[in-house]
């Protein structure tokens, strides 16, 4: 609920901040148990900002964070809550310690929060190598001795130690091969059924999220643009930024290829320590009117939970 997180990026003499960079700028959005909300923008928009505030990785400026109907206390969100969310990061390499057997790896989590040891832990641990389609018999293997995908999985596997019920998952793809990256995201449903985990899959582009996602949110410059049901958004996408980044997405289909229209983004994303008044889109956006710089539009309700925040969509 009308969360912020601004970064101080200069201070004065005495240390006071005279500059913020407003990373998540008063944004709310729910996500329902079981389903997957998509969330996308291009880099710098807020979107790993976004989910490591609401994991308490970074302490929110304002606003709220709901777990369960519950407010999480930001000063102290409690350890039985850290066990149930966890996050998925982008680069599994930068993530692991290098120095750490994957056993080790896997078994950290299960110590820090008291949940196995001795012969239970190894077996714990095997049990989640197979849970991600790994071999138990790697189990006093290095990370380095690992390919991309799989260093992902002892990622995944080692987010699911704690028997989470929400996983952030911080652009998991977006470092693989392609041909890899489909495995992942199977992967990643496979054990979504199997758990009854509910997660935040954060992208910089649509065409990543589309079949995992029942919802897909739309950031721009620290503001949510718009978010609809799956399905709906990319059948229908009303705001002219997700407009734009819909028609960035190859269709294999040669003859709509060729009738489609791309919408060319010109101009660079605005300096989120300075946006531009009223809509921040408005210095890209070809449908801009007055308005556009004089107010900033909020999100409403089109209909069946189709959100948009544009002046000119909602005229
Ligand atoms: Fe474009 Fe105006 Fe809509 Fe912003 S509010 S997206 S500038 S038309
Ligand atoms: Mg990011």
């Amino acid at each position: 609920h009308n969360l912020k997180k601004y970064f101080a990026v200069d201070t004065d003499f005495w240390g006071r901040p005279t500059a913020w960079l407003k990373a998540v700028d008063d944004i709310s959005f729910g996500i329902r148990k079981g389903e997957t909300l998509g969330l996308v923008g291009e880099s710098g928009c807020g979107k790993s900002t976004t989910g490591r505030t609401i994991i308490h990785l970074y302490k929110p400026t304002a606003g709220k964070i709901l777990f369960n109907g519950k407010i999480i206390d930001s000063k102290d969100p409690g350890k039985q809550l850290r066990r149930e969310m966890q996050m998925i990061f982008q680069d599994p390499y930068a993530s692991l310690n290098p120095r750490m057997t994957v056993g080790d790896i896997l078994g950290e989590p299960l110590d820090i929060h008291g949940l196995a040891a001795g012969a239970e832990r190894t077996e714990r641990i095997v049990e989640l190598l197979r849970l991600v389609g790994l071999n138990p018999g790697y189990i006093s293997r290095f990370p380095h001795e690992f390919s991309g995908g799989q260093r992902q999985r002892i990622g995944i596997a080692r987010a699911l130690a704690v028997d989470p019920s929400f996983i952030i998952c911080d652009e998991p793809i977006s470092a693989l091969d392609v041909s890899i990256q489909a495995q992942v995201v199977n992967l990643l449903e496979h054990l979504q059924e199997a758990m009854q985990l509910t997660y935040l899959f954060i992208a910089h582009d649509l065409a990543m999220v589309k079949h995992i996602s029942n919802r897909v949110a739309v950031m721009y410059l620290g503001k949510i643009v718009e978010i609809a049901a799956s399905h709906e958004l990319y059948r229908r996408p009303q705001h002219p930024y997700t407009q734009a980044l819909l028609s960035a997405i190859a269709i294999p289909d040669p003859l709509v290829e060729a009738k489609r229209e791309r919408i060319l983004l010109t101009g660079d994303v605005p300096n989120p320590i300075t946006p531009p008044s009223g809509c921040r889109f408005r210095t890209r956006c070809r449908y801009a009117v007055k308005t556009c710089s004089e107010q900033e539009p909020t999100l409403v309700d089109l209909g069946s939970g189709h959100l948009t925040a544009c002046h000119v969509v909602h005229r």
